[in-house]
């Protein structure tokens, strides 16, 4: 499945006019090909933004953890990226590890919701760099119109951001999709305060994001949630739903292989060594109740934007009624 980005965008919507710069979120001159900002105030007013693969990069240098250096040439990323999820190691993860449990069901109900609320749902995807798993309905689905956005330029992506300052006006976006993002950032609220600030009211938010998964993306790891923990990080979202993705057996198979690596077995070894273990994941479905919460692999959250945020007194009660 050909599933580019950049050929499903259409300029229907105008949504190129929303684009922001990311310091001071004024217009952008020359988006195309010779991005700046467009106050004389700015510093990329004269400093401008490079563009990789024909793609801006509209990231403030000055605050974000990727250089200016870093986006030269070539796309830009600082990892080696697998944005097909057909080399080796990508099929050894998902023979071990199964494919995403919940997230085809909870893209369905995503798109759903989304239709109810508009006829041409603009959708914006952070970390869209390579298409997430069980995503295929939300890019195959021809009346959402979709931004693709990642830290590198992708034949998915129309833009590079980095999230922490989003490069748009706020509330243009319908929906917001982050998969498997949020665990990679220096300041996870910083990102999604700015996910409610460009999302128009009663937008809906679309999270996955680890628990008991070891270290990936090497430099680029930083946080973990539990349940609660996420659910609070979407504070100002009214909850639709929540839930596991990947039960303890699946975190259960990430520590069997964490553990040989951590004996020398290497990233490739480590996963050979975890694929006999594949069966341990099948107990999943039996596992429930908040002890299967306690020891889950990640957790999802589908939300809508809301004004206020919940109160702080409900979070134990929040973790007592997970069934
Ligand atoms: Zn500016």
């Amino acid at each position: 499945m050909d599933l580019s980005l950049a050929d499903r965008v259409t300029e229907s919507k105008g949504w190129r006019d929303g684009i922001r710069c990311p310091r001071c979120l004024s217009s952008i001159r020359d988006a195309g090909r010779q991005p700046f900002c467009s106050s004389p105030a700015c510093s990329y007013y004269k400093a401008g933004f490079p563009v990789v693969n024909g793609q801006p990069v509209l990231i403030d240098f000055a605050t974000s953890i990727f250089d200016r250096a870093m986006y030269q040439g070539d796309s830009g990323s600082v990892l080696h990226r697998d944005v097909s999820r057909r080399s080796l190691g990508s099929r050894l993860h998902r023979l071990a590890f199964g494919k995403n449990p919940v997230a085809v069901a909870n893209c369905r109900k995503f798109l759903d919701l989304l239709k109810k609320n508009s006829d041409r749902p603009l959708v914006l995807v952070i970390g869209g760099g390579a298409i997430g798993s069980g995503t295929e309905q939300l890019y195959g689905d021809p009346s959402i119109e979709l931004i693709g956005t990642d830290v590198y330029a992708s034949p998915h992506t129309v833009l590079v951001a980095d999230a922490h300052r989003l490069p748009f006006e706020d509330g243009m976006f319908d929906g917001v999709w982050i998969q498997a993002v949020l665990e990679h950032v220096l300041e996870p609220e910083t990102m999604v305060a700015q996910i409610h600030r460009v999302m128009r009211s009663s937008g809906l938010v679309y999270a996955e994001t680890p628990f008991m998964q070891q270290v990936h993306e090497r430099a680029y790891d930083f946080s973990r949630f539990t349940r609660s923990g996420h659910r609070w990080l979407f504070r100002r979202f009214t909850e639709i739903s929540s839930g596991p993705v990947g039960g303890p057996g699946v975190a259960l198979i990430w520590s069997i292989r964490y553990f040989s690596r951590a004996l020398g077995a290497g990233d490739k070894l480590s996963r050979l060594i975890s694929l006999p273990f594949f069966w341990i994941r099948f107990f999943d479905a039996f596992a429930r109740g908040r002890a299967t919460s306690d020891a889950a692999s990640g957790f999802f959250f589908l939300g809508r934007r809301a004004d206020q945020a919940i109160d702080p007194h409900s979070m134990p009660s929040y973790y007592d009624r997970q069934q």
